[in-house]
């Protein structure tokens, strides 16, 4: 597929043949604040003002976008969550579950495409200088065999 599609071409939000290649700032709000990314060339409707962007594009754009919030913020990079949770020897799975959050979440944050939040930076952070909690209290999941029942002693 021919990307950004060629001036002319037809959106397909509102019909018209309004499409233009554009390499305007994009904005992007992370937690509340906008972030302007530039070096970008994507598609817009200058009829119905839709924007359009390859697959690719919308990931590198929000790991542009959280880069320069992480920065504000002062969070943990998605590499430097990588390396922690490596360092502390739990999967990705285990992670998400002592946090509470999906495996999606945890994928999404070491891609850098979201920003952890303020608690969850601070886990990381407290568990990489304590890593002897790993082991203590570490509930393991065992598939269940459906709703609870007390069994005959
Ligand atoms: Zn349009």
């Amino acid at each position: 597929m021919e990307w950004p599609k060629p001036e002319g071409s037809q959106c397909p939000a509102c019909g018209q043949r309004a499409i233009i290649v554009t390499s305007d700032p994009i904005e992007q709000t992370v937690s509340g604040r906008e972030y302007r990314i530039d070096g970008f060339r994507y598609n817009c409707c200058t009829a119905c003002g839709e924007e359009y962007f390859a697959s690719g594009q919308v990931d590198e754009i929000l790991r542009a976008a959280n880069a320069a919030a992480r920065e504000d913020f002062g969070r943990l990079s998605g590499e430097d969550i990588a390396v922690m949770r490596r360092g502390l020897g739990l999967t990705q799975v285990q992670l998400a579950a002592r946090l509470g959050v999906s495996i999606g979440l945890v994928a999404r944050w070491e891609r850098g495409t979201v920003l952890p939040n303020a608690m969850a930076d601070k886990y990381l952070r407290d568990l990489s200088a304590h890593p002897e909690l790993v082991s203590e209290g570490e509930l393991i999941a065992r598939e269940g065999r459906g709703p609870y029942r007390a069994r005959a002693k």
